[in-house]
């Protein structure tokens, strides 16, 4: 297709708690968009409902100079091949909903979906740091850990299309409850609410002072962590060692399967910026095979989170 900027996509970015939907042209470029709560724990019918509506706003004035082509989607959990959420975790809509049939009744165009995370890889190979490459992993670390996987210009989907799931290798047999069901899973321990697991369970195990003694559960998030880190705390340093010396040896696995030119991260715990990087760096090199040495980069995404839908745009492209 010619890129016309008549022709656009209609991209749909489903989050536990906000959804974006957008008009994008093959530049990127965000017409215009919009942001509702998802109301995750609402009846599915009603999330299609309001999103009919949201959508009706956003197209109606776009309909008569522009042509909007197909939809892209992306959404938790959500298989490529076919086109349903699973059993989304923070979600209440039942064991699996057929969303991408629903969203293409609602537009009458076709649509296309994948989870989150591929969508992110996308969006980075299209619009951000991945443009130049051919061979990236994407990691979103935060209140989970998704992934997408780049390989010869392509997203991997696998046979069903749910491959690239690095948020649920083991990293320890008997060791963390998931929300998957499964123990010890990566994004147990790699994600905002793995390393909020980490410090609770570093101020339990020592006596020592700390900035994050004050605070309960819910109220600590990644951010409170890292500035306690950056102020010199070393319970949130060591937290955050933990954290890179788990996530850095899974990434030296992902290596050996893959051989990517980078890992490209975003999401709250990457914000920490080197102070997780450069400890994150040390541990994967050192569990890397020889052959792999000293050629992987760890990049952040600039991606912001009203970037959001440019993967779902890329993947609709
Ligand atoms: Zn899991």
């Amino acid at each position: 297709m010619d890129k016309n900027p008549q022709n656009l996509v209609f991209a749909i970015d489903i989050g536990g708690t906000y959804t974006k939907i957008g008009l994008v042209n093959q530049e990127g470029d965000v017409l215009d968009s919009r942001k509702f709560n998802t109301d995750a724990k609402q009846p599915y019918s009603q999330f299609i409902k309001k999103l009919s509506d949201e959508i009706q706003i956003l197209v109606t004035p776009f309909k008569k100079k522009y042509t909007i082509h197909a939809i892209g989607i992306g959404a938790p959990n959500a298989s490529y091949i076919s086109g349903k959420m699973i059993s989304p975790p923070n979600f209440r809509w039942g064991e699996s909903v057929i969303i991408k049939d629903n969203i293409q009744n609602l537009l009458k165009l076709p649509a296309y979906i994948t989870n989150d995370a591929n969508a992110a890889a996308l969006g980075e190979l299209y619009y951000g740091a991945g443009k130049a490459m051919t061979n990236f992993i994407v990691l979103t670390l935060g209140t989970g850990l998704g992934s997408g996987i780049i390989n010869e210009s392509k997203l991997i989907y696998g046979q069903y299309g749910m491959a690239g799931e690095l948020g649920h290798v083991n990293v320890y047999p008997e060791g963390r409850q998931c929300n998957c069901g499964l123990k010890g899973c990566l994004e147990t321990y790699a994600s905002v609410t793995g390393i909020k697991r980490t410090v609770f369970e570093l101020l339990s195990d020592n006596n020592s002072d700390s900035l994050l003694r004050s605070y309960s559960y819910d109220q600590l998030d990644g951010k409170t962590i890292s500035e306690a880190a950056h102020k010199g705390d070393e319970l949130a340093l060591k937290a955050f060692d933990k954290t890179a010396k788990i996530l850095g040896r899974k990434m030296a696995d992902s290596v050996a399967h893959l051989e990517p030119e980078a890992f490209i991260l975003s999401g709250g715990l990457s914000h920490a910026g080197d102070l997780f990087i450069q400890p994150l760096k040390n541990y994967m090199e050192a569990a890397l095979f020889k052959a792999y040495k000293n050629k992987v980069k760890i990049i952040l995404s600039k991606a912001t989170s009203s970037d959001s839908i440019l993967g779902p745009a890329a993947l609709a492209w």
